[in-house]
């Protein structure tokens, strides 16, 4: 690895005018030390940063670039999307066409978009609350869902990484209807729900958790909420603004099968353009405004270039893809479990689809307390040895690695030759 001269000069300019210098706080690098590199280009598995280093990329812009970085089709929709003009504020074709692809692979019937998978929950936490007349939302330690207010407390993402329990600025009564349970306990749901089952709208989970690392749902955990939600009359939102059409055409939905009420969507459905939706039942969405008295809105929502990115992005991402994705993570995680076990390093490497974790714990992780309590020093030195290789990994334990179409043998093999030397560094 050559030097990072230029990205550190860039770093401090950013701290004078930008706070910690980045635009989401997990970007500075903060967890694990060091000067973050600074982008300048992508193209297929590979970035390239200021100083002229060349990385493979294991963050994939945090999920959406399911087709590399840089994908022909994209490129090419975008170009001629941008030739016509940014934004109308007025329905497109474009839009009709995002939503029908969404319908057509998920199992929600009506689709919003919005710009952020943060808009997303927001907005589906309001239609809950809206159709139910109730106040109360049930999330789960360690899920994130965006900075939405409601929804900031016992977080994963960065939150956990920075280990905030809370954000100051989230006002106890913004926070007051929120009722924070263990995740894969059913139990502690079931408990509440026989406390509080009529004040409740709507239980809000990750479909399977990976933003406090990947941490899937244990003995039909999706299942017994679908059940206990409906039995009370509540809603049942299933997050998946990271899985959704990333690990199979639709999401988890497609390995699980478990329909909720209202689901979120976001990353891969922009293509790496800011797009993201929430979507459900017919009569629950229509009860959105203009149809209905729930008010969202949004000036750029569906917006021309997000939607012909997610669109050829979409489009592209055929089951051979899923296949390849599945087959790439399948790889590296089995590389990656043999090196630190030769290592003599504790670990587990825990596998949602395509998405996996790498926790640096002897133990299984079913929950954020088991998250939180694995060795992130351990984790940090793993990072710094595979980003001196050339390897970005999301610099956070508390992340999933994502793969995508671009992700051949031989990116693979830079990855895999990378680890043995990263595993000794994290012993
Ligand atoms: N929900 C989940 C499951 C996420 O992983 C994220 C982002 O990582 C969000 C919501 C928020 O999305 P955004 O960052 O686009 O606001």
């Amino acid at each position: 690895m050559g030097t990072h001269q230029i990205s550190q000069q860039l770093f401090e300019r950013a701290g004078a005018v930008v706070p910690g210098g980045v635009n989401s706080p997990v970007r500075a690098f903060g967890a694990v030390g060091g000067t973050p590199p600074f982008m300048v280009s992508g193209k297929g598995a590979y970035l390239t940063d200021v100083d002229g280093n060349g990385y493979v990329d294991l963050v994939c812009s945090w999920g959406p670039l399911i087709l590399g970085h840089a994908h022909p089709a994209v490129v090419e929709a975008l170009a001629e999307a941008a030739g016509a003009g940014t934004s109308y504020g007025a329905p497109t074709p474009g839009e009709v066409e995002l939503a029908e692809e969404i319908v057509a692979r998920t199992p929600v019937r009506k689709v919003r978009l919005v710009n952020s998978g943060t808009e997303a929950t927001m907005s589906a936490i309001r239609l809950a609350r809206g159709a139910t007349g109730r106040g109360k939302v049930v999330k789960f330690a360690g899920n994130y869902h965006g900075h939405v207010d409601a929804l900031l407390a016992a977080a994963g993402s960065g939150v956990a990484t920075f280990g905030l329990p809370d954000s100051p600025g989230v006002t106890g009564a913004s926070a007051a209807d929120t009722i924070v349970l263990p995740y894969n306990d059913i139990a502690a749901v079931e408990r509440v729900f026989a406390e509080a089952g009529a004040e409740i709208a709507c239980v809000i989970a990750e479909a399977c958790p990976a933003n406090m690392g990947v941490v899937p749902p244990k003995n039909d955990f999706n299942a017994r909420l679908r059940e206990i939600t409906a039995r009370h009359g509540a809603l049942l939102v299933l997050d998946e603004v990271l899985t959704g059409f990333r690990v199979s055409p639709s999401g988890w939905f497609g390995l699980e099968g478990v329909e909720p009420d209202l689901m979120t969507f976001g990353k891969v459905m922009g293509g790496g353009l800011p797009a993201a939706a929430f979507g459900g039942r017919a009569d629950l969405m229509d009860q959105l405004a203009p149809a209905g008295p729930v008010y969202q809105a949004g000036t750029l929502s569906g917006n021309p270039l997000a939607t012909a990115a997610g669109l050829a992005t979409l489009r592209n991402a055929t089951p051979e893809v899923y296949a390849h994705i599945d087959r790439a993570a399948g790889l590296v995680a089995d590389a990656v479990a043999a090196e630190l076990t030769a290592a003599g390093v504790p670990h587990r490497v825990q596998r949602g689809g395509s998405l996996f974790t790498v926790f640096f714990t002897d133990a299984e992780v079913t929950d954020f307390d088991g998250a939180r309590a694995q060795n992130t020093a351990r984790f940090a030195a793993f990072f710094h040895a595979m980003l001196d290789q050339g390897v970005y990994l999301p610099a956070a334990a508390f992340e999933a690695w994502f793969f995508s179409a671009a992700h051949d043998d031989a990116a693979l093999d830079r990855v895999i030759s990378a680890l043995p030397r990263a595993a000794r560094a994290a012993a």
